[in-house]
């Protein structure tokens, strides 16, 4: 039977139910285990990350419209002041109990050069809305991660990245950026001007100032052709090397319990012809779901369940400008651990949290994620002068995502891993001094546009401080 992936899930949540009905009683949805984490005391309406894993009562909240009153608000507030995005974040980057500072309003292409193909943005710019406005203006973002809500500010901030060996993170793309500093005065920086702060903020976990202005290298508009397909997951790892020098972007899934993987692939294309299949991701994910919940007393069972349906490696194609096409509507919520670990190292931890995954007390259903980013030369970005494989691990929004992104800590560790800044991880300062060479650089920049620590709130201080 040849099946596409597609074709595929259908079946394999609708098999699973058939057998289950039959032959099972009692198997049923888990209760919700997860608990989360709460800064401030509760009263009016909480914030909350997009996971929901973080829960913030802040004393204060403003959405300034232009710079000056960027400016005029830090120079007043008193207490930790923490900038928001659109709080896609997993790690306590935002929660403080006095004041969050959305960017939304500073958003749009404000200015660009067509002849250096650089466009200075407003920072709370959302990557979606970002596509049509640079398309306008002859311009595309080089590369982009598999969502589109993040602000470009909150994407920088954090190390942001897509896939591809020879494409860096969003951060790498920055040529110039305008901060308001602690004290409210308002800096710029390039490769020229405050080259050390350049050097420090193009990643800076918000912990520098208020980011206003972000001026990005882009490229003309290119379109791209999407391949994804299902394949024994040995096969994918024996021929990711020759995949990632095939496509431009590449990126593969392990489907827990099942030896099988999906492969995604983008390569540039001149055909106009669009094709878009029905993102039918979060239903497939949902079908993994319900055959773990049915079917996860046996994992031989339900890996055996899904494999019976695998399908031989026929490609689904998609075909659009390339904005349009990297990023999917992620519905289904998680909470998410990626580290970022040199390439040398990359299969032999992939195959080491395979390992994890499939541990029967891990309950893990959610795909796991293998992507490349290129090296870059960011004091703070995880992809400091090494060119990386990232590997993502996914625990329902529901379950306690702890037990999971402990162990997987413990083998990313093992290879030498930096964590997404974005994303859950448990390490502090002392860590990330041995994992950053240009860690004391940076902190004496942070000290120097924040004197006081007021963008810091407990994370941060466990993270810059210890
Ligand atoms: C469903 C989902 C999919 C994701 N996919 C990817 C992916 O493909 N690749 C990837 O690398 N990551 C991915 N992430 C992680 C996400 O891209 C990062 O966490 C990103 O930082 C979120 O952007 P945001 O705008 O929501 O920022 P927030 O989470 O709101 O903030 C992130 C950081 O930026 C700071 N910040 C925000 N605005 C400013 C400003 N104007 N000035 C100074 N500091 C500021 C904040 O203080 C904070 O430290 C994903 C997250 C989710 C939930």
């Amino acid at each position: 039977m040849k099946l596409n992936r597609r074709q595929f899930f259908k079946l394999a949540g609708t098999g699973t139910a058939a057998i289950s009905a039959t032959t099972l009683t009692g198997c049923s949805d888990e209760k919700s285990s997860m608990i989360p984490q709460v800064t401030g005391t509760p009263k009016g309406i909480p914030w909350k990350n997009w996971s929901g894993s973080q829960i913030a009562y802040p004393e204060r909240r403003f959405a300034p419209a232009s710079t000056e009153e960027v400016q005029e608000i830090i120079t007043a507030t008193k207490g930790t002041v923490r900038a928001v995005g659109s709080g896609h974040s997993f790690s306590s980057l935002v929660p403080n109990e006095d004041t969050i500072l959305s960017l939304s309003r500073l958003s749009g292409v404000l200015s660009h050069n067509p002849d250096e193909l650089t466009a200075v943005i407003g920072s709370g710019s959302r990557l979606g809305a970002l596509g049509q406005m640079l398309y306008d203006n002859g311009q595309s973002l080089i590369n982009m991660p598999d969502i589109d809500k993040q602000s470009l500010a909150g994407a920088i901030s954090t190390s942001t990245h897509g896939t591809g060996q020879n494409y860096g993170s969003l951060s790498s793309y920055v040529t110039g950026l305008k901060i308001v500093k602690a004290n409210g005065e308002l800096v710029e920086c390039n490769k020229n001007k405050n080259p050390e702060l350049f050097q420090a903020a193009r990643v800076s976990l918000g912990s520098l100032g208020i980011i206003t202005e972000i001026e990005m290298q882009n490229q003309t508009p290119f379109r791209l052709q999407n391949e994804s397909w299902a394949e024994p997951m040995e096969d994918l790892i024996e021929k990711a090397e020759a995949y990632k020098e095939e496509y431009r972007n590449f990126e593969f899934y392990y489907i827990p319990h099942t030896g099988y993987g999906i492969g995604y692939g983008n390569r540039e294309t001149n055909d106009t012809n669009v094709v878009h299949q029905t993102d039918t991701s979060n239903e497939d994910v949902m079908t993994l779901k319900a055959v773990n919940n049915y079917l996860g007393w046996s994992r031989t069972l339900q890996g055996q369940a899904i494999s019976f349906f695998m399908p031989g490696s026929e490609k689904v194609i998609s075909r659009d400008l390339s904005w349009k096409m990297y990023s999917a509507q992620r519905n289904v919520r998680f909470n998410e651990m990626e580290f970022h670990v040199p390439i040398e190292n990359g299969i032999a931890c992939l195959r080491e949290i395979m390992r994890l995954v499939d541990t029967d007390s891990q309950n893990i259903w959610f795909p796991v994620e293998f992507r490349y980013v290129k090296k870059d030369d960011i004091w703070l970005s995880p992809f400091y002068q090494r060119d990386t494989f990232s590997i993502a691990v996914h625990q329902y929004h529901e379950n306690d995502f702890h037990p999971l992104h402990k162990e997987a800590q413990e083998i990313f560790k093992r290879h030498n891993g930096r964590p997404h800044w974005g994303k859950n991880h448990y390490l502090k300062a002392e860590s990330f001094k041995h994992l950053y060479p240009k860690w004391n650089d940076f902190q004496e920049v942070r000290r120097e546009m924040d004197p006081d620590g007021k963008f810091l709130n407990q994370h941060l201080k466990d993270v810059m401080v210890g």
